[in-house]
């Protein structure tokens, strides 16, 4: 996606030994609200003619990215797995584990409740980053304990020089990206796959 690529040229800021991209200015701490309607519209062309019967996301902020995709899904449900709160979990949950990138190399639980997970159903999943595919890999192993299929997983950004886009193609899943990122570092720019 032209626009996105150059709107991370623009505004996004390395970090992190070259490994960390910040979009702070319009996808992870202010949200470019009619931009992120775009993306959300890029994904149903991406995935058209596709069944989708719900948006599954991780908190938090894959939550933003999915409730403004949603629209160009028709208004389906979208869910997002939480983190975390063990006080809070019962028997009612799907039950995962994530390796976070952010948060340093601790595993963490995640979570969604078995009423809005459904056998049979068709699961789109949505995330702003595909770096070493935990995240994904955890929402892949929710959807197939309730049962439900995976339609694929459309991606803000995926930083291809990480392990993620790989690790899920290969589990089948079908992975859209809309700006994939074959290099970074704070010296000589970002550039991208195609
Ligand atoms: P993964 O599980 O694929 O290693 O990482 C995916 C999650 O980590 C995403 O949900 C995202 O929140 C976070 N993440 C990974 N890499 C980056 C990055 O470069 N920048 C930001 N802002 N978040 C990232």
């Amino acid at each position: 996606m032209e626009a996105l690529k150059q709107r991370i040229q623009r505004d996004g800021k390395i970090r992190g030994n070259n490994e960390v991209l910040k979009v702070d200015s319009f996808l992870n701490h202010q949200m470019d609200v009619a931009f992120l309607e775009e993306i959300g519209r890029e994904f149903r062309r991406r995935f058209a003619g596709c069944q989708v019967d719900r948006i599954l996301t991780i908190e938090a902020s894959g939550i933003g990215i999915a409730c403004l995709a949603a629209p160009a899904f028709d208004h389906v449900p979208v869910v997002f797995a939480k983190k975390n709160k063990t006080k809070n979990i019962d028997g009612n949950v799907y039950l995962s584990q994530v390796e976070s990138f952010t948060q340093g190399k601790r595993p963490y639980p995640i979570f969604v409740s078995k009423e809005f997970l459904h056998p049979g159903e068709r699961v789109l999943l949505i995330d702003d980053f595909l770096a070493n595919g935990s995240a994904l890999s955890a929402l892949i192993d929710l959807v197939h304990q309730a049962g439900a299929q995976v339609v694929g997983a459309g991606i803000v950004i995926e930083k291809a020089f990480q392990p993620g886009g790989a690790l899920i193609r290969g589990k089948g899943v079908r992975v859209e990206s809309l700006a994939r990122i074959e290099s970074m570092d704070e010296e000589d720019g970002i550039t991208f796959c195609d």
